[in-house]
């Protein structure tokens, strides 16, 4: 029997949903009460990038001088701007018109209302086998504010500007803040942000932050962090902010940008069982079902990160789940995560912070910018790659880039992680040159200690493994290049298992690994086993570690065990 699923909320989260529901056979129905493709398409994501593109085009033509050209001082055209954005965001809401149309998915316009196993639209009921709840968010007032002033506007109401404000102001150094103050500084106007937190854009590297925050200050934005809004003195043409430091920000407009509401309440979800937690959000486990079996929930109103492309990925999983397609959790470890701002953020994976919380000692790989020469041909020399990688086992678990095209080139360190790709396998694959990309061969290069042109500062060795019966393994992996042109490598893993109170120290081996000979493919070398045990146990290590140093060599890897193995007399998989 075809089974019916209703859509509520046809934003990114839902229009993937209701497609990949008429994928799979199902009947859909998608209700949505404004226009198709929600916050992201309307108000968010879409917008903001068409407007963002023509801040940096502006940059570009002013810089045009330096790279030769000359051209007079350019003028904006401010309704020109939001026009184009607005002709942007029309063809992407068509797109997804045409792909509902195509796959059978029937759009009803309106609010709905659950109420048993369906769902009202006026007096129109849409019953469902599989209800998913994608109703996302809208923006949050701040109270003490006067969100009806004509001078106060959200992210939403920005969008509708009709001049360039000389001086704003904004309340919340959140991604969001911090793209529409990229966006307008870009313009002219002057910027000042107010941030509660010590740090803008929390949740990002810190280290990050602050290199980032020196690059936009000169961009005529002030960051007072910190600190809080206390009260408001509206005037017809200005409005006077008051610190909790005493402070006084003077400006022609406020930007109000402290969070998102998500819009579950009143609409029947509570009276079907389903929960909705303090914070509004629906409650789900890990499949994304809800308390209610029929009722599923995905996006921005399930809490958690709130990005498009999240959204989509959960629309689709709790969709799959709901029809029974490929059951399984909602994979949340790779979510590349963007900052729009001139230079623009990128993360994927764990931080710095995230992984210590987690109990992983981070093992950092770094590039700057301004040894790349894609970005310095482009203008763009400030920025900073950060890869992360596990210490003990130096399996990547996250980045941070800073800096021109951190947007595009993230996704190669996600497919890293999602494939337990160590820093060393990511430094081994040949990048095309000059990219920007090859910030992450550079960085994964620096965190081994092995980058050509780099120095080894901030790199740390993988520390040596310590086994329960007091031996102590050391792996050293060893790459040389004949030149940056021709490159060909040679790999020597050598894993020593010493015990505990064996004279040759980790460091005694420094002569042993400088002396290892310098030959093609991997070579692992057994010194010193204590025990048939620990030997086998090193053998195993050697042959991981050779698998992390490159997978088309592991059968070489495995042979040259296997033959060290011999060499002490103790046959592989013995003891
Ligand atoms: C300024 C800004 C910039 C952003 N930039 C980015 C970015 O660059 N990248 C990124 O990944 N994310 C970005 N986001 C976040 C992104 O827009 C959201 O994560 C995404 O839109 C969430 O999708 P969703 O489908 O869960 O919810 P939404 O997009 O909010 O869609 C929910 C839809 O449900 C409808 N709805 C709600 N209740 C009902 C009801 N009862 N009946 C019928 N319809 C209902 C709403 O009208 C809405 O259309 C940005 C957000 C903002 C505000």
């Amino acid at each position: 029997m075809t089974q019916r699923v209703v859509v509520l909320g046809g934003g990114p989260a839902g229009d993937v949903a209701a497609l990949r529901a008429a994928q799979l056979g199902a009947e859909v129905t998608m209700i949505e009460r404004a226009e198709l493709g929600g916050t992201c398409l309307n108000w968010g994501c879409i917008p903001t990038k068409s407007l963002l593109a023509g801040a940096d085009l502006l940059r570009k033509i002013r810089d045009a001088a330096s790279f030769g050209i000359r051209v007079p001082e350019p003028e904006v055209d401010f309704a020109r701007m939001m026009e184009r954005k607005e002709e942007v965001v029309v063809t992407m809401r068509k797109g997804v018109e045409a792909a509902c149309k195509r796959r059978g998915v029937k759009v009803v316009r309106a609010q709905g209302v659950v109420d048993g196993d369906a769902v009202v639209t006026g007096d129109e009921r849409h019953e469902f086998d599989h209800l998913i709840v994608c109703v996302g968010t809208e923006p949050s007032g701040l109270p003490g504010i006067d969100m009806e002033h004509p001078r106060v506007v959200t992210s939403n109401g920005i969008l509708r500007l009709e001049r360039i404000p000389e001086h704003m102001l904004v309340i919340g150094g959140g991604v969001v803040g911090c793209e529409f103050a990229s966006l307008f500084a870009a313009l002219g106007s002057r910027i000042t942000v107010v941030e509660v937190l010590p740090q803008v854009l929390a949740g990002v590297d810190a280290r990050i932050v602050q290199q980032w925050r020196r690059i936009v200050e000169k961009q005529g934005i002030t960051f007072l962090t910190g600190r809080r809004v206390e009260s408001v003195d509206y005037g017809t043409d200005a409005l006077k902010a008051h610190l909790d430091d005493g402070t006084a920000v003077e400006a022609d407009l406020l930007l109000v940008s402290v969070g998102r509401r998500s819009q579950t309440r009143g609409i029947g979800l509570e009276e079907a069982g389903v929960i909705i937690n303090d914070r509004d959000h629906v409650e789900v486990d890990a499949f994304l079902r809800t308390a209610n079996p029929k009722v599923w929930g995905a996006g921005d109103c399930i809490g958690g990160l709130q990005l498009a492309h999240l959204g989509s990925a959960e629309g689709g999983r709790a969709v799959e789940n709901a029809l029974g397609h490929e059951v399984m959790p909602m994979d949340r470890t790779v979510v590349p995560s963007c900052i729009y701002t001139h230079p623009e953020i990128a993360m994927v994976g764990l931080n710095p912070e995230a992984a210590k919380a987690a109990g992983i000692e981070v093992k950092l790989g770094q590039a700057r910018y301004l040894g790349n020469g894609k970005a310095l041909g482009e203008g763009e020399p400030d920025g900073l790659n950060q890869l992360y990688a596990d210490a003990a086992t130096d399996r990547l678990v996250g980045a941070t880039v800073m800096g021109a095209h951190a947007v595009e080139i993230i996704h190669e360190v996600g497919v890293a992680i999602s494939d337990g790709l160590s820093m060393d396998d990511l430094g081994s694959i040949i990048h095309a040159h000059p990219t920007v990309s090859e910030l992450m061969m550079d960085a994964a290069e620096q965190g081994e200690g092995v980058a050509p042109y780099l120095s080894r500062i901030g790199a740390r060795p993988t520390p040596p493994l310590r086994h329960a019966d007091g031996s102590v393994q050391d792996v050293a992996v060893f790459r040389r290049r004949s030149s940056r042109r021709r490159r060909f490598r040679i790999r020597t893993a050598t894993t020593r298992t010493l015990p505990s109170n064996h004279p040759a120290t980790p460091a005694a081996s420094a002569p042993a690994r400088r002396s290892a000979p310098s030959q093609r493919g991997v070579r692992t070398t057994i010194v010193t086993p204590a025990t048939p045990r620990t030997a086998v146990a090193a053998r195993k290590a050697a042959v991981s570690r050779a698998r992390q140093v490159n997978r088309i060599e592991v059968r070489s890897a495995i042979t040259a065990a296997c033959a060290s193995m011999r060499v002490f007399g103790v046959a592989p998989g013995t003891a």
